[in-house]
């Protein structure tokens, strides 16, 4: 049940057929695991936290910076991000990265990936250079490192912008949703100059039994 607070907090959502009061729980019960350096990733955080994902943990964004400081995170050690967190959104809780094990969905933005991907949740990537913005997204049990790291290094987008950082809040908290199905891995690919998304089969290394349609 949600309370008055949080239909207060949330009502600009809750009104929309992909969330709902069922969406919202759903979203309040939700953990996600967010790697990445750069701006991007502080935005997509700033979103997460904002939408009521119920815990956050973040790896390598950056403190400090024009970004930083207009998101209201000014400076300070990690305990800071619990804090801005915290007055972001106190439905949501900051977690270190160690202690989020077994996120929902774990997103990591730019380059390098993280050591492991989850083995039991979706995941996400996201880069963009100067032309476009990059997304992969991966089923659950189906995060195949060795695909993505040669995705990610071949599509050399490495200039992480805070578009993107919106761009992969939306696609986390579809996922989340589960706004529609998520049963094979695929990317998405927006171009600057003609702003359309398509999605197109990820594409996995011959014969790979994890991630290979
Ligand atoms: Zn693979």
């Amino acid at each position: 049940m949600l309370t008055d607070a949080q239909i207060d907090r949330y009502c600009r959502q809750l009104i929309l057929p992909e969330v709902g009061a069922a969406g919202q729980q759903r979203l309040l019960r939700s953990t996600v695991r967010l790697h990445g350096r750069g701006d991007a990733a502080l935005v997509c955080a700033s979103y997460l936290a904002g939408a009521g994902v119920g815990a956050l943990a973040l790896e390598g964004a950056p403190l400090h910076g024009a970004t930083a400081a207009a998101l209201g995170l000014d400076g300070g050690g990690e305990e800071e991000i619990g804090r801005w967190i915290a007055r972001r959104n106190p439905d949501c809780r900051w977690l270190p990265a160690a202690g989020l094990a077994r996120p929902s969905a774990a997103v990591a933005i730019g380059t390098p990936l993280p050591a492991r991907l989850p083995e039991a949740a979706v995941m996400l990537w996201g880069g963009a250079d100067a032309e476009r913005l990059i997304c992969a997204q991966l089923p659950a049990g189906r995060a195949c490192r060795e695909c993505l790291d040669a995705f990610v290094g071949a599509a050399r987008a490495d200039e992480p912008s805070t578009l993107l950082g919106t761009f992969i809040a939306l696609a986390t908290l579809r996922a989340l949703l589960a706004v529609e199905p998520i049963d094979r891995p695929v990317v998405w690919q927006v171009d600057w100059e003609r702003p359309q998304a398509r999605p197109m089969a990820l594409p996995s290394r011959p014969g790979c039994v994890l991630c290979a349609p």
